[in-house]
């Protein structure tokens, strides 16, 4: 059963969260490989959405927001778009675009940084969003100022995490064909402004706590990460500190794949497209298929449904008897 574990270090400022994403993940592979259109994921691919999706679970775990966490990767390569969407209710999705032969044991940089155009886009979209209100994105090259490229994922976000929300986080992420799973140890905001006004022990006494624990966290290795359960991951690391751990959130509470695509999402998606694209799809092909990059569903719509979408409720024409 997918998990996730919350915890803190006892009267310290460092938190922690572990997350192992197993029937959800196999699931979403799964169903890819039974979309006959596009085929299973390159393991280097799946390995990668899998990272994004244990990243994702642990960056939603840490934040106070109701809405959907959806993490990007786009650029230059192989991998045009990889997506991994975390509602707040620990339900995912992700999908990833492969436009070209993916190279076995493909890298970060091979997938989608070929050129050094790679990007990672985190973006916080509201529940419920307010007339013309945009989502909250956050947007990081995949490589230092210098061009010096990012290896990992985990790279990319915990320098996304230091510079753009000034929080110091070491994430260890890793995904196999079976499982996807990611440690994160994350210095806590302080209280407000607040770190000028407490003395300076304190705020040292802080750093080198979070210094030690981070470097333990380090010390896990990815082989580790995929195959010790969560119990015996924590012992090893940090059996010497005091933990403080929360009720694990599993099940119908825990992380699991779900997708939110509809028919309604699809006709407004169809509807935006513009009434001459659709009529030229119906034309070439009868009537009009969209399969759910996500989840594999596919939608139909024949001449009559997709006349539908542009006729405004109320002046749809009455169906001539005769006519189903
Ligand atoms: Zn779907």
């Amino acid at each position: 059963m997918s998990e996730l574990h919350k915890f803190l270090f006892d009267g310290l400022p460092v938190r922690g969260a572990i997350v192992r994403l197993t029937d959800a993940w196999t699931e979403l592979l799964a169903r890819r490989a039974g979309n006959t259109e596009t085929g299973a994921y390159p393991p280097p691919v799946a390995e990668l959405l899998g990272e994004m999706c244990a990243a994702g679970v642990l960056m939603q775990a840490n934040i106070k927001f109701n809405g959907a966490l959806v993490l990007q990767v786009f650029g230059d390569g192989p991998v045009k778009l990889a997506v991994a969407e975390v509602r707040s209710s620990l339900a995912l999705r992700a999908t990833a675009t492969v436009t070209a032969s993916v190279a076995p044991g493909a890298q970060l940089p091979d997938l989608v940084n070929a050129g050094g155009g790679g990007r990672c886009a985190i973006t916080l979209d509201p529940e419920s969003r307010l007339p013309g209100q945009q989502p909250y994105q956050g947007v990081v090259p995949l490589g230092e100022a210098s061009g010096e490229k990012f290896a990992r994922l985990s790279d990319v976000l915990q320098h996304y995490m230091r510079q753009s929300e000034q929080l110091d986080t070491t994430l260890v992420l890793a995904a196999s064909d079976q499982v996807a799973a990611g440690l994160l140890i994350q210095r806590m905001p302080g209280q407000g402004e607040g770190n000028l006004a407490r003395g300076q022990g304190e705020v040292e006494g802080g750093d080198e706590d979070y210094r030690r624990i981070a470097t333990l966290a380090a010390s896990l290795t990815r082989d580790e990460l995929l195959s010790l359960d969560v119990q015996t991951i924590l012992h090893r690391l940090f059996w010497e500190e005091r933990l403080l751990r929360f009720e694990p959130q599993q099940g119908a509470t825990g992380p699991r794949f779900a997708c939110t695509c509809s028919r309604e999402r699809v006709g407004a998606m169809l509807r935006n497209l513009g009434q001459d694209e659709v009529q030229s799809i119906l034309h070439e092909r009868g009537n009009v298929e969209v399969g759910c990059d996500f989840c594999g569903r596919q939608y139909h719509f024949d001449k009559v449904d997709a006349t539908q979408l542009f006729t405004e409720p109320g002046k749809q024409p009455p169906v001539p008897p005769g006519v189903q």
